[in-house]
């Protein structure tokens, strides 16, 4: 694929070639793009701003019936885009149509959203005064997206950011530009006119800073260093800013669990799309009468899963996204294994059909919370068990780690359910459910430093991409 920039409804060449690779086949390119200079970056920019006051006074139900639009077109073409999405990023084919019906989704959801009634009415202090409190567009929205979700969460920023009519400029991952080029070309292709839609490539830290100071709300979703680094500088033009950043999601497995579904849960979240999910399991904490057998079966089904080529019909899951991932994970395992850890399954590098970034899903055992891989997230097929008495160390353990996106518990006890519940403090918490694979109607994201400012999703939408007026009117004085 040869992709380019998307800037006030033009399709243009930006200033510095590259290329990205597959990682099921490291021999073979998915496509060719470029990266714009900072002057393009900031054409982007004023298109938006140009474009912003007459999306918002777009025709409502025109406005809904493009979003919905770009929804149908995105189930329509789930097969060509959910290949290359897997050729870039390294999900299955599965994982990858499924990921481009949620983006579906998530543009239906909006679509109606658009149709909602926006403002309260209330009676006033004063006589012959009432007070409506509405809302209107934040205005230029900044969307900047890692390569996990290259076609989802760019879809939930971009669904959100223009039901409520604002405007966006998109810098996608370097990692997977090419999902985001067939999702800019859908939404040309469903109406959205020229400046409010526009999609940029570039440097992280060069283009994001423009995009930053530029923008009047910044949609973040990405590593928690990164996102540090995004505050401090929205920090100096106060810009509106929503981070969903990184986890280091913790399942506790109590006594009385169903085993079945608890290993079925666990190897859900902590290697199904090869563990490049932010709310994936990385630590599971397991009281002492389950340890012995949950860990037994884990390692089993760790071994079971067929690690291979992401357009394999048999893969269940796919390679690693890129080179610097694969040796990290790799180094994150020998690292565990260096203060102590036991590796019960997995954890290395393993030759499949072609040259991937193959890595079988790896199992640490007898780890300690306070080690480091209980506590570094490693956004890989990674998952380390720790043993405990009861249900009281098993919370403190869940809570004893800076990360606060995602928890979850196996138990059949519902006193034991709602007390992890209410202790937890993940942003999200799930009830005999992997703590990954969330909805796209109710909010999403995690407390500081996993996430910052208002949820994504759902009803949180609207607190992020609008702000509120309050109006005082005086009807009584005429
Ligand atoms: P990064 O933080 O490395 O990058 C995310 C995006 O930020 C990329 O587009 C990147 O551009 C850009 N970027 C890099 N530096 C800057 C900067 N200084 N200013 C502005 N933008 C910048 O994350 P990854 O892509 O590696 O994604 C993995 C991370 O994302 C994990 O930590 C994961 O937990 C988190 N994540 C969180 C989710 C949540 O909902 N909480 C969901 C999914 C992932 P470029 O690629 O050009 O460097």
């Amino acid at each position: 694929m040869k992709g380019q920039n998307y800037i006030d409804g033009r399709w243009i060449d930006g200033e510095v070639s590259f290329e990205t690779v597959n990682p099921s086949d490291l021999d073979e390119v998915v496509g060719s793009y470029s990266k714009v200079g900072e002057a393009q970056i900031r054409e982007a920019m004023a298109a938006a701003r140009r474009a912003q006051p007459g999306w918002a006074a777009f025709n409502m139900q025109a406005r809904s019936d493009i979003l919905r639009k770009v929804g149908d077109l995105l189930i329509e073409r789930s097969r060509e885009i959910g290949t290359l999405l897997a050729r870039e990023e390294g999900k299955t084919l599965a994982d990858a149509i499924g990921e481009t019906v949620r983006a579906a989704q998530c543009f239906h959801y909006s679509a109606g959203d658009v149709l909602r009634a926006q403002g309260e009415w209330y009676n006033s202090m004063r006589d012959g005064f009432n007070v409506v409190v509405t809302r209107e567009p934040v205005g230029v929205v900044a969307a900047i997206t890692p390569w996990n979700f290259p076609v989802a969460l760019p879809a939930a920023k971009i669904a959100g950011a223009l039901s409520f009519g604002n405007t966006v400029v998109l810098k996608p991952s370097s990692y997977v530009p090419g999902s985001a080029v067939m999702l800019a070309r859908l939404l040309e292709e469903a109406g959205v006119p020229a400046g409010v839609f526009n999609l940029v490539m570039g440097d992280g830290r060069a283009a994001g800073n423009i995009m930053i100071d530029e923008a009047d709300a910044l949609t973040f979703t990405g590593g928690t260093s990164t996102g540090r680094l995004v505050l401090s500088r929205a920090a100096e033009t106060m810009t509106k800013c929503q981070l969903e950043l990184g986890g280091k999601n913790a399942l506790v497995v109590l006594d009385d669990a169903d085993l079945d579904l608890a290993v079925e849960i666990a190897g859900n979240g902590a290697w199904i799309q090869t563990g490049q999910r932010c709310t994936g399991t990385e630590r599971i904490i397991v009281t002492k009468g389950i340890h012995d057998a949950f860990v037994e079966r884990m390692a089993k089904k760790a071994a079971s899963y067929k690690v291979g080529h992401a357009l394999d019909a048999d893969t269940q899951i796919g390679p690693v996204c890129n080179v610097q991932q694969f040796n990290e994970n790799l180094q994150f395992v020998k690292d565990a294994q260096g203060e102590g850890a036991e590796l019960a399954a997995g954890g290395v590098a393993v030759e499949g059909r072609t040259r991937g970034l193959f890595m079988a899903p790896a199992l640490l055992v007898n780890t300690q919370s306070d080690w480091r891989c209980n506590q570094h997230e490693s956004f890989g097929p990674i998952a380390a068990v720790m043993k405990v008495e009861d249900l009281d160390e098993a919370i403190h353990a869940a809570n004893n780690c800076e990360y606060k996106l995602s928890s979850g518990i196996a138990t059949t006890n519902l006193k034991s359910a709602e007390r992890f519940r209410k202790a937890s403090q993940a942003g999200m918490v799930t009830v005999n459910a992997p703590t990954a694979g969330l909805e796209y109607h109710v909010p999403l994201g995690g407390r500081s430093p996993s996430g910052y400012g208002p949820r994504e999703s759902g009803a949180a939408a609207a607190e992020f991409f609008t702000e509120s007026k309050t109006s005082y009117i005086n009807h009584g004085a005429l």
